[in-house]
């Protein structure tokens, strides 16, 4: 007797997520698929149900909305991530953050590695953590290796905010949330967020809530 095609299972999963129109559920911490380094992407589904998958993972981003959304987020053990920032923020958090548009990307199978010793520390937030922010000291710059959609190896460098998306989103395809990197007394609600913390840098916040930021 043959053994099971291990692409079934994954293929069925998503054609049954698919099953329903418009934006795919979010799982939240605490889910263990969160927590599972997640599985290359190898071809598992065919070329017409990745892209299907891909355009849920775009809508359900967008629905959300978010800046990022990695396939586990969606329950889907899978090394695929989507990633858009049109950034509609004034100058001076555009200037303290980096945080410039990102067009749409997909990344499939991605890695990456910091380019020097520069830091960067704001607030994040994560779809799979409602509610809450806090401060994560990451790589200021990043080199990204993967590939795309379509199969084309990705090589690239990226700055600034969407630095910043594109290790969060390749940290959870590895198991990890950004509380797992963050400064724990920078913890805040999003209502205390709205309250004290616009400031385009965490300056004031790592003050008065008693954490350390780089540099
Ligand atoms: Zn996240």
């Amino acid at each position: 007797m043959a053994l099971p095609n291990d692409r079934a299972p994954l293929a069925e999963q998503i054609e049954r997520l698919l099953s329903t129109e418009g934006p795919l559920p979010l799982v939240t911490a605490g889910h263990p698929v969160l927590r599972r380094p997640a599985a290359r992407y190898e071809g598992q589904l065919d070329a017409a149900l990745l892209a299907r998958f891909v355009e849920a993972l775009r809508l359900t981003m967008h629905a959300a909305p978010g800046v990022g959304l990695a396939a586990p987020q969606v329950g889907v053990g899978l090394r695929i991530a989507v990633i858009e920032d049109p950034a509609p923020v004034p100058d001076e958090v555009r200037v303290a953050r980096g945080r410039v548009p990102q067009p749409f990307r997909v990344l499939v199978n991605p890695s990456y590695e910091g380019t020097g010793p520069a830091r960067a520390a704001f607030y994040e937030g994560c779809l799979s953590v409602p509610g809450y922010q806090a401060v994560v000291s990451r790589h200021a710059e990043v080199r990204l290796r993967g590939e795309d959609e379509h199969g084309r190896a990705v090589d690239e460098v990226f700055t600034g905010w969407p630095a910043r998306i594109v290790q969060h989103e390749t940290d959870h395809l590895d198991g990890m949330l950004y509380l797992d990197r963050a400064e724990p007394r920078s913890l805040a609600s999003n209502q205390a967020m709205a309250d004290f913390w616009a400031e385009p840098a965490p300056v004031e916040a790592a003050r008065a809530l008693g954490f350390d930021l780089p540099g």
